[in-house]
Parts: C-alpha cells; structure tokens; sequence
C-alpha cells in the first residue's frame, strides 16, 4: 500500500468510525443504562429510559445521530513511536471529521472564537481537539474518539485547593459541581475527576477517566475506593433520568490522578452525559484495525 493509498484508507475509517458513534452507544453505557432503568419505580423515570431506549433504537433503524447536539470532536491518542503514519495523522483525523459531517450527518459545532462564526464543517482552530500519548516502542496506535456535547461540558470545573484542604476538599468540590451543574447535562452522568499538582493537568486528567470503560477502577485501591465513595454519594443526589428524579444519578465515577505538590491538590471534573459518545478503535502499523467499545459496528 503506497503512503497515499495508506491515509486514504485511514481517513475513510476514522469517518465512518466517528459517524457510527454518533448513532450508536458504546456497550458499556447501553449496559449500565440497562441496568438502571430496571431499578426505578417511579413512573416519570420509568418513562424517560423507555425513550432513551427507544431513541437508541430509532437512531440506527433511521440512521441518524442519537443526539442532535454531536458535539465538537476529541480525540484521545496513545500512539506508538513507530507507527508509519504519525506524521500524516493529525491530517487524517481533521479530514476525517470533515467527512463524518457530509456524511452522518454531524451538526455544526466548531465556531471560531472571537470571529464568531460557524465553519460548517466541524473543524476550526483546535477543533478537533487531539491529545497526545505517544508510547515508545510501539507500532500500533489507539484512537478514542469522544463528541463533547454542550450540555455534557457545561459542568466542566477546575481548581487548585488550599493547602490543607485534603480529600475532603476534592469530595466537597466534586459534589459542589454535581449539584450545582449535574442537572444540565443530561444525566445519568459518567463523572471523571482528575486529580495532580496544577489546574491544566487535574483538567485532562478528569477528561480522560470519560475514556474508561463504566465499571473499571482506578489501579489505585484508595482512589478506587474514593471512586465508590464518590458514586454513593452522587446517586444519594437523587438526579435521575434527565434530572427528573429517581434511584440514581450517574452511570459511574472514574478518577485519573497523577502525583503532585504537597501542599496542593489541583481537581478537575469532568462529565459525560447518558449519550456518552466515545469509541475506541486501535490501527496496527498494516491498518488494520479493532474496535473493543462496540461489539455490533455496521459500516
Ligand atoms: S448533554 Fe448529551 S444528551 Fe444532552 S443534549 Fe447534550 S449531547 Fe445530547
């Protein structure tokens, strides 16, 4: 395969992969959407999962987006030193974009700040959004691709605590932004709290626990434990579906930390809403490729 053939081929994936996000949920999320639907009791939240279901199942009988706010795409790279393609990538992902939009159809979401207009086409500057891993002796590379909805970053909050103020001062934060802002982005929530020595890094922290998949922990067994602390006290909220009400607030609570300054605590938190877009597609150095987030892909 010549390099020309090569991004061809990978851009034609990658926008087919992010078109098919758009209407299809990863596993993990229609599971634990399952999975809560079937605790509640009250009529009105009742209701409001048999939509979402039936929403899922109308999007991919008619083809069309889940949700019509498709965000402005991330991607979440972990990509090998020696994949061949590094240097054509971030040129790929943008054309990629490009061509889910045409073709999903995505909604227009990327306008460029302080011109204040919207290029129709979902890429404008630093739109899509790319983070970098790059993972030494690797060939491989892992793409998570994420469609960061309005409502669903609305809650999106940073702080370095004082010092002194410990894991308590992380648990009041969380909760503040829960309570405060967990209403508006559709719940139920996968909420990311990232933890480290300064804001920027808390930030992306809490960004990427939205890439893990609902029900996994963090390596840690106190962050872990922190992560059961934290979604105990998130569902005794009560949000339920839509923030209507009902048994549960969150579909799960996932931290990422890094080590930090000692007398500080930089948190971040971050939520995905219940039409939590991720997926998650690995290309081998030949483009071949595997998808683990959806188990039935059609494209
Ligand atoms: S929060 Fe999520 S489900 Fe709600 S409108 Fe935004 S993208 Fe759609």
């Amino acid at each position: 395969m010549t390099k020309d053939d090569a991004v061809l081929r990978m851009t034609d994936i990658v926008a087919k992969f992010v078109a098919f996000t758009g209407k299809r949920l990863p596993d993990d999320v229609r599971e634990k959407i399952a999975e809560l639907a079937g605790q509640e009791e009250e009529p009105l939240a009742k209701a409001i999962y048999q939509t979402m279901l039936k929403n899922q199942e109308l999007a991919q009988e008619l083809n069309r987006p889940s949700c019509q706010d498709t965000g402005a795409i991330q991607f979440f790279l972990k990509c090998g030193a020696n994949f061949p393609y590094m240097s054509e990538l971030s040129g790929i992902l943008r054309e990629s974009v490009i061509r889910a939009t045409k073709e999903a159809p995505l909604r227009h979401n990327a306008v460029e700040t302080f011109d204040e207009y919207n290029t129709g086409k979902n890429v404008a500057l630093g739109i899509p959004s790319l983070f970098w891993d790059v993972v030494p002796e690797r060939d491989d590379c892992e793409i998570y691709t994420y469609m960061a909805g309005g409502g669903c970053s609305l809650p999106g909050h940073a702080k370095v605590l004082m010092p002194g103020e410990g894991y308590e001062g992380v648990t009041r934060f969380v909760l503040d932004v829960m309570t405060s802002y967990g209403l508006n982005a559709c719940p139920p929530l996968l909420v990311g709290v990232g933890i480290g020595t300064s804001v920027e890094v808390a930030a992306l922290h809490s960004k990427k626990a939205l890439m893990r998949p609902i029900g996994s922990h963090n390596p840690n067994p106190r962050a872990a434990k922190m992560e059961q602390l934290l979604e105990t006290g998130i569902n005794k909220i009560g949000l339920g579906p839509q923030g209507l009400r009902g048994k549960n607030s969150v579909l799960g609570v996932n931290i990422e930390n890094s080590a930090r300054h000692p007398s500080v605590i930089g948190v971040a938190v971050n939520v995905g809403c219940w039409s939590h877009r991720r997926g998650h597609i690995v290309f081998d150095k030949d483009l071949n490729y595997t998808i683990d987030s959806h188990s039935e892909v059609d494209f």
